[in-house]
């Protein structure tokens, strides 16, 4: 049975992407191209050009021509004259002029020994007529129209899925050959998988379910920052269901001609409709979900509504047991409108949150196992070091640590090849050839020792793991990476408070050092200005607000806007409240480093001879 559906997903697949370059077409169209040009110059171009040589003259100037024996040939048209006379240089020359009701100009042409004549007005075919001026340039649009429309079809990427290709959705299928995904595939996300793989099961007994007579939830929202697994665990739900997968992006809807992103929504959920039991994988679904909203000259984004009104009314059209399960991912569920939310469409949400230490160890080990590694290497001390980074992020990383192999002529990939990697894709490549200056050097060095001393001698602040003075592309000139000893889901305000005197440790070291101050510190700067301000405006730690929320962040996932809630006059003693906090930090730093100085020169030293050290090496000189 499972095979049957398998050919049944094949023939589909080919069916949809059906876009193979038909020759003998294409030659067609040129020549219809060519064609119409020609005659788009016959019938406009040329003869106002031919006209030209074809001179007017008055209807005195001919009868004098004609009596004086110039002209040797007449021709009488509908309503104008054609003669032919020879010109002042004695050549023969075409003439016209209009046509008066002049009785005597037969006599005068028969006395000047004239040949003339006059056309018989042809009664030309109306059939004839209609076609010539009608269907023929009818014709000649269309074919142009068609071939532009194939042109850029072509050059927008995907013969069926272009701009101007009518009424096809681009729902790819996912065939079970190869590349199909299952659970296995997703590390972590146990909740998820959870709550997912009851939709399996659904699907694979739905009549379990009808006996009770529950439904199937309709619409399944994923939601989670970037690169957490979304996409992932939506292909895997299709490979553990083993029933057709129709996979489009949000981004897909969104047309060029308004009503075109409608036109799709109806062409997918119809096709999904024939081949039910099924998912519908909406992938990306924020670009055509946003709120609604009627502000705006012409209210709004028309298309984008029209889209997002059809994909309503298709999920309320198709009946809960009919076996179709729509699926859909988004980073930015604040935003999508409240009626995709509502009970009978999107109304499951499963959240897919960034990896725990357990969930990176997992991910790490997942992707590991795709290539060659060196058997002795400590997945957790990679997951310790990179608290924050997404799946993704982490599948970056291993990729990152295998491509450093193969440079380095390893046939396998080694736990430095690992760490290595990590700040790779977390601080930026290693940028050796940059040229610095020794003093500059010097002001470096100095600078992450005071971040790393200042962290050394506070309690409650994470271990040092690596210091470094070696650039990255990004623009850190130096490095120093702390490794927090367990998972943290809790700090405390004595916690955070260490971690902004760390930030304020670089700029401290400076200026007990060198008596002068470096724009190598903008990065802490923000970073510990950001702190004191959640401390205060997010946290309640301040005396002065207590448990007072006086931001909110409005956008989770991505970047995490603010927005105040307070008065201006209360803004202003946060901003009083941060700075406080700030000077503070500064302050506690600089008599840390004061109180070690020596240590910090030692170490500074020694960083400037290593370029990078270890924690333990940097344990070392401070226990001494
Ligand atoms: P999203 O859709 O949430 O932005 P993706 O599903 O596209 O993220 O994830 C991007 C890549 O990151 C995946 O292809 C996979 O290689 C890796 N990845 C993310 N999360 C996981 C996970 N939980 N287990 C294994 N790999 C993961
Ligand atoms: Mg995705
Ligand atoms: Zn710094």
């Amino acid at each position: 049975m499972a095979d049957d559906k398998n050919k049944n997903n094949r023939k589909w697949n080919v069916n949809l992407n059906n876009d193979n370059p038909d020759k003998r077409r294409t030659t067609a169209y040129y020549l219809l191209m060519a064609l119409s040009v020609l005659m788009f110059l016959n019938y406009f171009i040329l003869p106002s050009y031919m006209n030209r040589s074809v001179e007017e003259v008055t209807y005195s100037t001919f009868l004098n021509q004609v009596s004086t024996g110039d002209v040797s040939e007449v021709k009488l048209e509908e309503n104008q004259i054609t003669f032919v006379a020879t010109d002042d240089a004695g050549d023969k020359q075409v003439y016209m002029t209009g046509l008066i009701d002049d009785p005597t100009l037969v006599t005068r042409l028969e006395e000047a020994d004239v040949t003339f004549s006059k056309d018989i007005p042809t009664e030309a075919s109306p059939i004839l007529s209609i076609l010539v001026s009608w269907v023929l340039p009818l014709l000649l649009f269309w074919g142009l129209g068609s071939l532009l429309g194939k042109q850029m079809a072509k050059r927008m990427g995907g013969g069926a899925g272009g701009a101007l290709s009518f009424g096809k959705s681009n729902a790819k299928v996912y065939v079970k050959a190869g590349d199909s995904k299952t659970f296995k595939d997703v590390a972590g996300q146990d909740e998820a998988k959870e709550a997912l793989s009851e939709v399996v099961d659904y699907l694979h007994q739905p009549k379990k379910y009808q006996d009770i007579g529950a439904k199937n939830p309709k619409g399944i929202l994923l939601v989670g920052p970037p690169g957490t697994g979304k996409t992932l665990l939506a292909r895997a739900v299709a490979g553990e269901a083993d029933v057709p997968f129709f996979s489009i992006s949000g981004s897909e809807f969104v047309e060029m001609f308004v009503g075109r992103g409608a036109a799709k929504v109806r062409d997918l959920f119809k096709e999904a409709n024939e081949k039910a039991p099924c998912i519908v994988f909406i992938d990306e679904i924020d670009t055509i979900g946003k709120k609604r909203d009627n502000g705006g000259y012409g209210g709004g984004n028309d298309e984008r509504e029209q889209t997002l009104n059809q994909l309503l009314a298709e999920m309320d059209g198709f009946e809960a047991n009919k076996g179709i399960i729509l699926l859909a991912a988004t980073n930015r569920p604040e935003s999508l409108d409240a009626a995709l939310l509502r009970p009978g469409r999107f109304d499951r949400r499963v959240p897919v949150e960034l990896p725990d230490l357990a969930g990176r160890e997992a991910i790490l080990k997942v992707h590991a196992t795709n290539y060659k590694m060196d058997p002795n290497i400590d997945y957790n001390t990679i997951a310790r070091a990179t608290s924050g980074a997404s799946g993704a992020e982490l599948a970056n990383i291993i990729n990152e640590g295998g491509l450093r192999a193969v440079r380095e002529g390893r046939t396998a990939v080694t736990q430095s090849d690992l760490e290595e990697s990590v700040e790779t894709v977390i601080a930026g490549y290693q940028r050796k050839n940059a040229v610095i200056s020794p003093k500059e050097k010097k002001i470096i060095a100095y600078h992450e020792i005071g971040h790393a001393l200042v962290a050394a001698k506070q309690t409650e602040s994470a271990p040092v793991h690596k210091i470094t003075i070696i650039p990255r592309t990004s623009g850190a000139l130096g490095y120093t990476m702390q490794i927090e000893e367990g998972e943290k889901s809790l700090m405390t305000k004595q916690e955070l408070f260490n971690k902004i005197v760390t930030l304020a440790g670089g700029r401290a070291a400076e200026e007990i050092v060198f008596g002068s101050i470096t724009t190598g510190a903008s990065n802490d700067i923000e970073q510990m200005t950001k702190m004191a301000r959640a401390m205060i405006t997010r946290y309640g730690m301040s005396d002065a607000f207590d448990m007072m929320q006086i931001e909110t962040q409005t956008n989770k996932y991505l970047g995490g806007d603010t927005s105040m809630n307070v008065s201006a006059g209360m803004a202003e003693q946060v901003d009083r409240e941060v700075l406080d906090i700030i000077k503070k930090a500064h302050e506690k730093a600089a008599v840390l480093l004061s109180e070690n100085i020596d240590k910090l020169h030692e170490l500074s030293r020694f960083l400037l001879v290593e370029e990078t050290i270890t924690g333990a090496e940097f344990m070392e000189i401070v226990g001494k």
